[in-house]
C-alpha cells in the first residue's frame, strides 16, 4: 500500500478535504511511491487562516529572534541532506549529485535570509525641511505563499520561503504534485525548528490548490515558478485579485559559441548544461549558436562528449543523466525530436529508444543533437525540457544577438569566447535577463536577485537576495516633525 501525503497545517499533520488522489511516480523505474490529493478550496482556506491567525504574533517577534530559527533550519537541512537527496532522486529523477547541489543551492539562500535584520533595514533623511524628518521602514504583508515546479523540488521553495518568514511574513509552500515527497520529508525534519504553529504551512495539490490560493483575500503575495503558459495566468489572475505576484517562466537557452572560443572548456560546459539534470532546467543550454566557421571538429567532440554520457537511474553510482519527469514528456520531446527532422534539421545523436538495463518502466531518453536547426520549426522555438540540443549557425555576432532577441523568452543566454569587446558587445546587447560569459549555467548565487526578462518572467521582483525582501514587504514612508519647543516644556 502506497502512502497517502498529507498537508502540513497549523503545525500539524492533516488530512486533505479533496478525495482525489494522484500518483507520484519513480521516473525511473515507473514504480508508485505515494498518493497525493488534487487539492481542495478548503484546504488553502484553512491553511490560510492559520497562517494569518499566526501573522501577528510572528511579526512582532524581532527579527534578530525570527533568524535563530534559520540558522537552524539551516543545521536541519544540511545535517539530513543524504536522505533529503535520496528522496528527490527518487521521485524527480536527477542524479543523486545533482539533488545534493540543489540543497546546497536551498542552503545558500537561507543564509542569505539570515542577514534579515540588515536587509530589511529602512533609510532616513533628518531635516528634510527644518525640524522635519522622512524615513522608510518595511513591513511584512501578511501570508505569502509559493507554488512550484518539478525539477527542483527542494531549491525553489527556498528563493522566496526564507526571506518571507524571515521578514515576518506567514507562509504556504505548495509544492509540485510529481514531486511532493521531497518537501514532506523537509516540513517533518523542520518540525524540530519550533516554529511557533501556523508560521510555516504546506498544502498539496494540482490547478484546483494554485486556483483557491489565487482567490483567497488573506493571501496577497504569490511566488510562482513553473512554465511560461501557467506563469502568465498566474500573473493575471492574481494581480487582477489585488495580489503581488512574482511568476517565473519557460526558456529557451541559446549559447554562443565564437570561432575564438576555447575548444575543450566550450565543449564540456555546453554539454553539461545542455543534459545535466536531462535538460530539465530553466537554465540549460538548449540552443547552440556557432558564429562564423566552426572550428573543425568541434561538432563532432561535441557529440562524442554527449554519447559517453551515462544515462540511467540517478541512484546508482556514476550515472551522469537520469530520466525525465513523466511517460507524457518523453512522449512529447519525442515528437518534437521527429517534427525538427521532419523540418529539416539533421540528426547527429539520437537518444530515442536507448536502452537502460532494469530501467524498462522509466522513461528515458539519450542525449539527442540535431544540427541546421530550421529557426521557424518547433524544436527551435519551443521550450523541450529534455536532453536535446539544438544547432544553428550564423556568420556573425550581431546576426546571433539579433536571433536571441527575437525569441519570446529572456531567461538566459551564454557566449564562448576570448574577446572581450565580444563579451562585453554580447552582455549589453542580450535581451535576455541572465548572462553566461564563458559559463554554462547562468545561475545566479542566492546574494543576487535570479533575475528573468520577457516571457521568462512575469513581474517586478524576482527570487533570492535583496528582490525577495522587497517583494515580501511594503515600505512605510513616515514624515515627522519635533519642535524644538515642545521638547523644552518637559
Ligand atoms: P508547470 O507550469 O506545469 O507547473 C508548475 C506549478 O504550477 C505546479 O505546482 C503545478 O501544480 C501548477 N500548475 C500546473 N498547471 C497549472 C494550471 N493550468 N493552472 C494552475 N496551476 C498549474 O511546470 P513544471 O512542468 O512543473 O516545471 C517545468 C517548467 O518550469 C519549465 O517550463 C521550466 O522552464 C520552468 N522553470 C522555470 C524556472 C525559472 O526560474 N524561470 C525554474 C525552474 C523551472
Amino acid at each position: 500500500m502506497s502512502q497517502t501525503l498529507k498537508n502540513y497545517i497549523n503545525g500539524k499533520w492533516v488530512e486533505s478535504k479533496s478525495s482525489q488522489l494522484l500518483d507520484v511516480i519513480n521516473p525511473a523505474t515507473g514504480q508508485l511511491l505515494a498518493k497525493v490529493p488534487a487539492g481542495s478550496e478548503e484546504d488553502i482556506k484553512d491553511a490560510a487562516e492559520k497562517a494569518h491567525n499566526a501573522w501577528s504574533a510572528w511579526r512582532n517577534t524581532p527579527a534578530t529572534q525570527r533568524i535563530q530559527y534559520l540558522f537552524k533550519m539551516k543545521q536541519l537541512l544540511e545535517a539530513h541532506s543524504d536522505e533529503i537527496a535520496e528522496i528527490c532522486t527518487r521521485e524527480c529523477g536527477k542524479t543523486f549529485p545533482e539533488s545534493k547541489a540543489e540543497i546546497t543551492r536551498a542552503l545558500e539562500n537561507i543564509e542569505v535570509a539570515c542577514g534579515i535584520p540588515k536587509l530589511l533595514q529602512g533609510d532616513f533623511s533628518e531635516d528634510i525641511a527644518t525640524g522635519v524628518d522622512e524615513f522608510y521602514i518595511r513591513q511584512p504583508l501578511g501570508v505569502g505563499a509559493c507554488i512550484s515546479p518539478f525539477n527542483f523540488p527542494v531549491m525553489i521553495p527556498f528563493w522566496f520561503m526564507p526571506y518571507a518568514i524571515a521578514c515576518g511574513n506567514t507562509y504556504i509552500v505548495k509544492p509540485s504534485e510529481k514531486v511532493p515527497m521531497t518537501m514532506v520529508r523537509i516540513f517533518e525534519i523542520f518540525e524540530e525548528l519550533k516554529l511557533p504553529d501556523g508560521v510555516l504551512n504546506m498544502v498539496h495539490g494540482g490547478r484546483e490548490t494554485v486556483d483557491a490560493i489565487l482567490g483567497n483575500p488573506m493571501i496577497p503575495a504569490i511566488s510562482f515558478v513553473g512554465s511560461t503558459n501557467v506563469a502568465k495566468y498566474i500573473y493575471q489572475t492574481g494581480v487582477a485579485n489585488g495580489k503581488r505576484v512574482q511568476a517565473q517562466g519557460g526558456a529557451k537557452n541559446p549559447v554562443v559559441v565564437m570561432p575564438d572560443a576555447d575548444e575543450e572548456t566550450t565543449v564540456k560546459i555546453i554539454t553539461d548544461s545542455a543534459f545535466g539534470c536531462a535538460g530539465q532546467r530553466c537554465l540549460a543550454a538548449s540552443i547552440v549558436i556557432m558564429v562564423g566557421k566552426s572550428p573543425a571538429g568541434f561538432i563532432d567532440k561535441i557529440v562524442n562528449t554527449a554519447k559517453s554520457r551515462k544515462t540511467g537511474n540517478g541512484m546508482s553510482a556514476g550515472i551522469e543523466m537520469g530520466p525525465v519527469i513523466t511517460k507524457e514528456n518523453k512522449e512529447r520531446i519525442e515528437k518534437l525530436i521527429q517534427k525538427g527532422i521532419d523540418d529539416g534539421a539533421r540528426l547527429l545523436l539520437d537518444g530515442r529508444n536507448i536502452k537502460i538495463p532494469g530501467g524498462e518502466g522509466g522513461n528515458f531518453i539519450g542525449p539527442t543533437i540535431l544540427d541546421n536547426v530550421n529557426i521557424e520549426s518547433d524544436i527551435y522555438k519551443t521550450e523541450i525540457f529534455g536532453p536535446v540540443l539544438c544547432i544553428i549557425n550564423t556568420d556573425s555576432l550581431e546576426e546571433a544577438i539579433n536571433l536571441i532577441n527575437r525569441s519570446r523568452y529572456g531567461n538566459s543566454a551564454c557566449i564562448f569566447t576570448r574577446n572581450g569587446a565580444a563579451a562585453r558587445k554580447f552582455r549589453r546587447e542580450t535581451v535576455t535577463g541572465n548572462i553566461g560569459i564563458n559559463i554554462g549555467i547562468a545561475a545566479p548565487m542566492a546574494f543576487f536577485p535570479f533575475s528573468g526578462w520577457k516571457e521568462s518572467f512575469f513581474g517586478d521582483l524576482h527570487g533570492q537576495s535583496n528582490h525577495a525582501v522587497e517583494f515580501y514587504t511594503q515600505t512605510k514612508v513616515v514624515i515627522e516633525r519635533w519642535h524644538d519647543e515642545w521638547t523644552r516644556k518637559f
